[in-house]
């Protein structure tokens, strides 16, 4: 989860890595620390805390090298701590090295570099691998040049178990680094005469928009301006070159005071990316899915698999999905999903929904989905990610970089993205009414313009914030679509502010949590669904009666006379009222959070990408 940055070229390396860092901070912030080549010896500087320590430490300016390494670390195994902080160096400080991911097997590698006579100085599984590097290295000595580099990068990595994105730098090779990665994410960016490294491609696309994308277990040997691949035989092999059309703006903060708050607001457009031009014909059109009416007519079941957020907007979408196509659609937590072997089969579709891309549950679950004959579909925000690249077909959100560590553009945009997915399945099976296709293809396309007119609206819920920022426990209640959001606005809430929060489906709450309700809790409903609105309101009648104080989001027109404070928003078709409904909870928990004065865009122990299962 954490990350990595990198440069070989020609200027000097340190304020490059450390304004990487800076940018891949939302990836994790316990720690970080830079090595960079320098004259006779590799350096080594490192701290907990955030890249500012690190960036104030004294000498870190007076580096010199213009090759280097560098990472910000979210705390797998051993404790935040300088000892435990990345690059970790082998015995003879021959290697520096900079891991993203787990070594399941630190453990049985441990004693076997000890009993070679190894010592280790952190609790890290990482610390291995610079160790392995030269235990292979000492073996190799009769090979000539690089080769002998690589080869020992290569057996040692054949030897970890686990995940892992490594940037290594050797003292004996001053112009090269070797990278490699299985199951965590690393990008190499090209540019003239120098190459960068990161974990993401944001934090270095104010350096360049071209890219290789490594598969797992390619290895790359960089040179100031070149950078060969060998695959895990070490035969060289050729990588093509991407090109990203973002640009670094869309990766800054624009004016917004944190990151959050500019993509709750970006949220007009985000949405409007995502439809795209797939409406612009008769029919949906979906080029990059190969769906006929006899395929979708053969599958007996759906399944949506995520984590968090992304699992969150799968619970919605399911609505719509099993709905419109009429195939049963479930949802399951991919990190459940992928451990108790699931009835999947060639007549199951399997939809994979993840922002980064790189969630590690999510990938490991879409693996064993086509190892049993499943069709895969990944729907993720970034291109050349890890999963697009393991799944039988992809989609994007085009939603833009999504900097913070809570999701809110990206859930609305895979919630909009699963809706004409859905409309495509119902035009190709042929089985749903074409005039409310077309009137729900007309509601998602007015969707930018009541986005805009919410976030307006929802401004006035700082008031109500100040209230309840220093409140225990918030509860969230919501039926059918509305619980999908309720659940989404609660976690929000938790993730930022802090504050303990739950969500129910309205019915649920009487068997058994009604017993925490008390005088002056807060309770918020949401009620969209004007099916299900008479049944909500009785639900929150029954916490009123309890002394709890009540918020509401709808957007409907009924008598709200009971409740503390009432927020209509703009009416839309219920399958995509999630989009609208999410935003006011989503500035909810933000104001909540900024009341307590807490970082936002970073909160405590979590990360963006969740690369480790
Ligand atoms: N497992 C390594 C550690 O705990 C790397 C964690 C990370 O990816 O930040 O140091």
């Amino acid at each position: 989860m954490c990350g990595i940055v990198g440069y070989i070229g020609t200027k000097k390396a340190s304020p490059i890595l450390v304004n990487g860092l800076k940018r891949l901070e939302y990836r994790g912030y316990d720690s970080a620390g830079i090595s960079t080549m320098e004259k006779d010896e590799i350096s080594l500087m490192k701290d907990m805390g955030r890249v500012k320590n690190l960036e104030e430490l004294p000498g870190i300016n007076d580096l010199e090298g213009t090759i280097g390494i560098a990472h910000t670390r979210w705390a797998t195994h051993g404790k935040p701590s300088k000892e435990n902080s990345h690059p970790h160096m082998d015995n003879s400080k021959t290697f520096s090295v900079v891991h993203n991911g787990i070594i399941e097997n630190y453990e049985s590698l441990r004693e076997k570099l000890k009993s070679e006579g190894y010592t280790f100085y952190s609790d890290t599984d990482t610390e291995n691998i610079p160790n392995l590097i030269h235990y292979y290295y000492q073996k190799l000595e009769n090979e000539k040049g690089i080769e002998r580099f690589l080869k020992a990068v290569r057996n040692a990595c054949l030897d970890l178990k686990g995940s892992f994105a490594i940037e290594v730098i050797c003292k004996d090779f001053p112009d090269n680094m070797i990278v490699v990665r299985k199951d965590s994410p690393l990008v190499i960016g090209k540019a003239d005469g120098e190459n960068y490294l990161s974990s993401d491609i944001p934090a270095i696309l104010s350096f360049t928009r071209t890219f290789y994308l490594l598969d797992d277990l390619d290895f790359a040997v960089l040179s100031r301006d070149n950078v060969k691949f060998y695959d895990s035989d070490l035969n060289p092999i050729e990588k093509e070159v991407k090109s990203i059309e973002w640009d670094a703006v869309g990766a800054d903060k624009n004016g917004y005071e944190d990151y959050m708050l500019k993509e709750i607001y970006e949220q007009a457009t985000s949405t409007r990316e995502t439809v795209g031009t797939r409406f612009q014909g008769a029919k949906t059109s979906f080029d990059e899915l190969d769906f006929t009416k006899e395929y979708l007519s053969s599958l007996t079941r759906i399944y949506i698999v995520a984590c968090g957020t992304a699992m969150h907007a799968g619970l919605a979408g399911k609505i719509a999905i099993e709905k419109l196509s009429k195939i049963p659609t479930e949802v399951d937590i991919a990190s459940e999903f992928r451990y108790r072997d699931p009835l999947v089969d060639e007549k199951t579709l399997c939809i994979f929904l993840t922002q980064s891309g790189e969630t590690a549950d999510t990938i490991a679950a879409l693996k064993l989905s086509k190892a049993k004959g499943a069709k895969t579909l990944a729907i993720s925000n970034v291109i050349g990610s890890s999963i697009t690249r393991e799944a039988d077909l992809s989609i994007y959100t085009h939603a833009g970089p999504e900097i913070a560590v809570a999701s809110t553009k990206a859930y609305t945009s895979q919630v909009v993205l699963m809706n004409v997915l859905a409309i495509h399945m119902a035009e190709v099976l042929e089985n749903n009414d074409q005039t409310y296709l077309d009137s729900l293809k007309k509601d998602i396309l007015e969707l930018p313009e009541k986005v805009e007119e919410t976030l307006k609206i929802s401004e006035s819920l700082k008031d109500f914030a100040r209230k309840v920022y220093q409140e225990k426990d918030v509860f969230y209640l919501g039926r059918g679509v509305d619980y999908a959001i309720a659940t989404e606005g609660c976690l929000k809430l938790k993730e930022i502010s802090y504050i303990h929060s739950e969500s129910y489906a309205g019915g649920e709450l009487k068997h058994g949590t009604i017993a925490l309700i008390e005088k002056g809790i807060t309770v918020i409903g949401v009620l969209t669904d004007k099916d299900l609105i008479k049944k909500s309101v009785s639900n929150l009648q029954e916490v009123i009666t309890r002394g709890a104080k009540t918020l509401i989001i709808t957007n409907q027109d009924f008598d709200t006379s009971a409740f503390d404070v009432v927020l209509t928003i703009p009416e839309t078709n219920t399958f995509i009222s999630p989009v609208l409904a999410v935003i006011p909870l989503q500035l909810f928990a933000y104001y909540v959070a900024k009341e307590k004065g807490l970082d936002v865009d970073k909160p405590r122990n979590l990360a963006k990408s969740v690369t480790v299962e």
